[in-house]
């Protein structure tokens, strides 16, 4: 499914109903924005399965599908457009392990992980193919095998202030705050220095609206994040934002927006 407004929620409520859904497939955001509507319009769904892909399940996202879906599976498939699907996540998985499919090996590296196929009969087939994620071992409590987590893009640092400030650090630091739900960043690119910004802004959304006490937790939290503001602490802004920004195409929350320094007028507060 992509989004659906709210008013469509209640349009086509009694339609889902009749149609006897019980699985539902999407982004985790778009599931989480669903459950809340179907919560607020107190329809009876029975969804038994909900599938995801495209980006990370929170916390967050993941309350909110299981407050509106109490015997929900949650069921999480990992890949790019151009591998299709590497590894999955499922019911008893813990939040962000994933399980590697048969066949396959992934080896860890900073540069991005890589991916090798065996066999015959992929779609794709891959020999040592560069994924753009860095990834990690870890253990899953289901006990099934060949796990690992995603720790962010390869390519996820930018200069701020002179320091090297990784995305994937900031936004897991920040959803990690009590009352926090999603987060996303917004960089003003440098017009001279390439993967350089002149300001960063981090919206949220959640219940927590201090957002000087999130700001002051985050750079507390985050050591090259404590120097940038020691030297300009103009150029870290935090928000509490009631929606954060989605792709136009795909309704995914884009972890990242670039804008131009020229954007960056009336930032500092
Ligand atoms: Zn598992």
């Amino acid at each position: 499914m992509g989004a659906l407004s709210p008013a469509e929620v209640r349009e086509w409520g009694p339609e889902l109903v009749g149609m006897g859904v019980t699985a539902l497939a999407g982004a985790p955001n778009v599931l989480a924005h669903f459950a809340d509507e179907v919560r607020q319009v107190r329809l009876r769904l029975p969804v038994r399965a909900a599938l995801w892909s495209g980006e990370p399940m929170t916390q967050a996202r993941q309350d909110a599908i299981r407050a509106a879906f109490p015997d929900v599976g949650l069921w999480g498939n990992y890949g790019s457009i151009e591998t299709f699907v590497i590894a999955t996540n499922g019911p008893a998985c813990r939040l962000g392990a994933l399980h590697l499919l048969p066949g396959q090996s992934l080896e860890p590296d900073d540069d991005g992980a890589l991916l090798t196929r065996y066999g015959d009969g992929w779609p794709t087939p891959a020999r040592r193919l560069r994924l753009g994620d860095r990834i990690a071992a870890t253990g899953c409590p289901c006990g099934e095998p060949d796990t690992f987590e995603v720790l962010g893009r390869a390519d996820d640092c930018f200069k701020l202030s002179g320091g090297m400030v990784r995305v994937s650090i900031v936004l897991g630091n920040a959803a990690s705050l009590h009352g926090v739900d999603d987060v996303q960043l917004v960089l003003y690119r440098d017009p001279v220095v390439p993967a350089a910004v002149v300001g960063l802004r981090i919206h949220y959304t959640g219940p927590n609206a201090d957002a000087a006490r999130v700001r002051e937790q985050i750079v507390l939290g985050y050591e090259d994040l404590q120097v940038v503001d020691r030297h300009s602490p103009q150029s870290i802004v935090v928000e509490h934002v009631t929606e954060l920004a989605r792709h136009p195409n795909t309704d995914k929350v884009l972890p990242v927006i670039w804008e131009s320094a020229e954007d960056l007028a009336g930032m500092a507060s």
